[in-house]
């Protein structure tokens, strides 16, 4: 009766649930018919559709999930040999990131591996360099404990330094510290030792930098000081092979030190035993496309599953952080001093622009100052966090602003390059001879960007040899490089730019700083604006006086006593944070409350905001089966229109989701994202979950 040739007996069969590559959630159920025992973390190629397409082997059964037809399910093609087997550890914490930010655990792992990996089943010139580390892996371990040493140079740590040095290093179990330091403290130093002492035992280091212009100059830092250290980076500006080539180095140990951005942190390292990420607090933590994680939090989960240490370093942690911290669940190390004897931090000076105001962006006691440095021959910064010439052009005659055709949004006048350039979809054209409409010749900029900024100083300072560090001035690569090495040099006396000079430099010889136009994010709508501007002043503000004498910064403003500028005076944070913690409170936003945003975008509008008017019915629908009370526990916000609606021709809704329980929020995502995924039609949508612009 039964064919012998037929396998139904389902004991004999193996089925392997994979983690297909697929914008799709859930496990793929296929057959295991190859003769090697398949097992967790395996690479393999399985039939979808008419194509092959690339995944991972998540778990292995005897039998088929329920309700899943033996005879639809098809075979997996070929195990990819040459991609290492991943770890259980790194599985568990993709797993971690699919369930919290519920995200396809194969679009997880797609967003969070090189990307040349996947090419592995279609292309063939991966394969050979992996064939070769492979073989090299098979014949050396990486897990010899290299013998590295300090140079001789190395400093005497501070009190407070060697304070918190010793609290992370008695720390072997998981833990989170923040390394809470004023700017010129010695962070740096601090992560240099706790290295040293976690590599001396054998163990890997995962430093995560905000900023992939920082990368070079902090792997030449560590590859110097600590010799016999085998230190690699992982950044998007390495080509695919390197990227590949180091991320397997990481996996197999043959790196001890990790510096790496947010994407790093999921690389799968073996013998993990410390975690580090500086400026913390840093919003390009923040991944925004595909999988919306906050690498600082997956750090601090890939600690909690490697049972290690995380240090958080920041001078102004988030508020997140902060609110942790005084709740005791993170431990508190603070660096109160300059390291450098004689360095200390700079004085705040508030310009009140509606007594001085300012031309091009510049009030007379900034353009007083800044040639006084120029005549004691300093180095001098100006911070403007507007890259471009004017952010906009407009007609003075008849009102007409020049918008970008395909976003609801102004174009940003680049005047060098001649264009008007969309920093929303990146679309550009060329600046119009006349007014559109009235014919106007005489069009004006309106507002003032880095470029304008950078004019005006020239116009002020005509001696100055003045440099500009923007997005726009170091597009090609090596450029932004190349742009520090000569600050540096001193062969620079102003140095104009936006957040991109605020960050991480030791500038030797600056003892002025100034910003200017800040104001507007004072009044935005965005709950962390205040935060983000605290913290840019504080970091730009700490770039002064950093080698000894008295540091100045000159911050220009309308509103002297906003809150803010009173605890920026002070240079006191912890001020600032209880302020704007109550605040925070006192209005329901995070930390105090759980978000996540549904987004959903389409040509129409009214179709976006359709789907959320359905999704919000359904929510609620099911909060009622669910028994709960919509007004205690979940809140559901009103469907609305994005501010800036339409980018690149797409108009965009969202819908706000909250909740004072992390826990109930994420069941109720679990019941109510499968109902979404069966009602979604044209709209394209998706979630994020703990969203830092709302
Ligand atoms: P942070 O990252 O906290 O802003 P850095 O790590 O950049 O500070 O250190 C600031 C400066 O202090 C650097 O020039 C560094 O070389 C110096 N420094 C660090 N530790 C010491 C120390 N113990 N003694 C003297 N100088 C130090
Ligand atoms: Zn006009
Ligand atoms: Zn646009």
């Amino acid at each position: 009766m039964t064919n012998p040739l037929v396998l139904d007996n389902s004991d004999a069969v193996t089925f392997v649930g994979v983690a297909v590559d697929i914008p799709l959630p859930g496990l793929f159920d296929y057959v295991w018919s190859m003769e090697e025992v398949p097992m967790p973390g395996d690479s393999v190629l399985v039939p979808w559709g008419r194509k092959m397409v690339w995944g991972w082997v998540w778990e292995v059964r005897k039998t088929l999930p329920e309700g899943v037809q033996r005879d639809k399910v098809k075979a997996v093609a070929a195990r990819i040999v040459e991609v290492p087997r991943l770890s259980e550890r790194w599985m568990s914490l993709i797993g971690f990131a699919s369930r919290y930010y519920h995200h396809p655990i194969g679009a997880c792992i797609a967003d969070t591996l090189p990307k040349s990996l996947k090419t592995v089943g279609k292309t063939s010139s991966v394969l050979p360099p992996l064939k070769k580390w492979a073989k090299q892996n098979a014949s050396e371990s990486g897990d010899v404990v290299p013998s590295v040493v300090m140079d001789l140079q190395s400093r005497a740590l501070t009190q407070e330094q060697a304070a918190a040095l010793s609290d992370i290093g008695a720390m072997s179990a998981f833990g989170v510290f923040l390394l809470h330091g004023i700017t010129g403290s010695g962070k740096t130093e601090v992560y240099l030792q706790a290295i040293l002492s976690k590599v001396q035992q054998g163990r890997q280091c995962l430093l995560l930098l905000p900023e992939i212009n920082l990368t070079p100059a902090v792997e030449q830092f560590f590859a110097k000081r600590l010799q016999g250290l085998r230190v690699g980076t992982l950044h998007s500006g390495l080509t695919d092979t390197q990227r590949l080539k180091n991320w397997l180095a990481a996996s197999t140990h043959r790196l001890d030190l990790i510096i790496s951005t947010r994407l790093g942190v999921f690389t799968p390292l073996p013998a993990l035993g410390l975690v580090i990420v500086d400026e913390e607090h840093d919003p390009s933590y923040k991944q925004m496309e595909g999988l919306k994680y906050s690498a600082r939090d997956i750090a601090i989960m890939a600690g909690r599953l490697n049972d290690c240490p995380v240090v958080l370093g920041s001078a102004t942690p988030s508020l997140e952080t902060w609110h942790k911290t005084q709740s005791g669940q993170y431990r508190h190390l603070t660096l109160k001093q300059r390291a450098v004897a004689g360095a200390v931090l700079p004085q705040v000076e508030l310009v009140d622009t509606r007594h001085h105001p300012s031309q091009a962006g510049l009030s007379k006691p900034v353009v007083e100052a800044l040639k006084r440095a120029l005549e004691a021959g300093e180095q001098s910064i100006v911070f403007l966090n507007r890259r471009g010439y004017a952010p906009t052009l407009m007609c003075e005659s008849c009102g007409w602003v020049a918008d970008c055709h395909q976003c609801s949004a102004h174009v940003v006048w680049h005047r060098k390059d001649g264009l008007l350039r969309c920093h929303h979809c990146g679309a550009s054209k060329r600046v119009p001879a006349a007014c559109p409409t009235c014919g106007n010749q005489d069009l004006t900029p309106f507002g003032c960007g880095t470029q304008r900024l950078e004019e005006a100083l020239q116009a002020v300072l005509p001696s100055a040899r003045i440099l500009r560090i923007d997005a726009d001035s170091t597009r090609g690569k090596g450029a932004a490089e190349a742009a520090f090495e000569t600050a540096h040099h001193g062969e620079v006396d102003v140095l104009v730019g936006t957040q991109m000079v605020a960050k991480g430099h030791d500038f030797q010889r600056v003892r002025l700083v100034v910003a200017v136009n800040v104001d507007a994010a004072l009044f935005s709508h965005q709950p962390k604006s205040a935060e983000r501007l605290f913290s840019q002043l504080m970091q730009v503000a700490g770039r002064a006086g950093r080698a000894g004498g008295v540091g100045r910064f000159m911050v220009q403003t309308n509103y002297p006593h906003h809150p803010l500028f009173v605890s920026l005076l002070k240079q006191d944070y912890e001020g600032f944070a209880a302020f704007e913690l109550d605040a925070r409170r006192a209005a329901g936003f995070a930390p105090f409350v759980f978000q996540v945003l549904v987004r959903a975008d389409h040509k129409r509008l009214d179709h976006a905001m359709g789907f959320l008017s359905v999704a919000k019915d359904l929510a609620q629908t099911l909060l009622a089966e669910m028994g709960w009370d919509e007004s205690d526990t979940i809140r559901l916000c009103d469907p609305v229109p994005l501010t800036v609606v339409r980018v690149a021709g797409v108009e965009r809704g969202q819908l706000l989701v909250e909740s004072a329980s992390r826990s109930a929020l994420h069941a109720f995502l679990n019941r109510w994202l499968p109902v979404l995924w069966q009602e979604k039609g044209s709209v394209r949508w998706f979630i994020d979950v703990d969203p830092v612009e709302i």
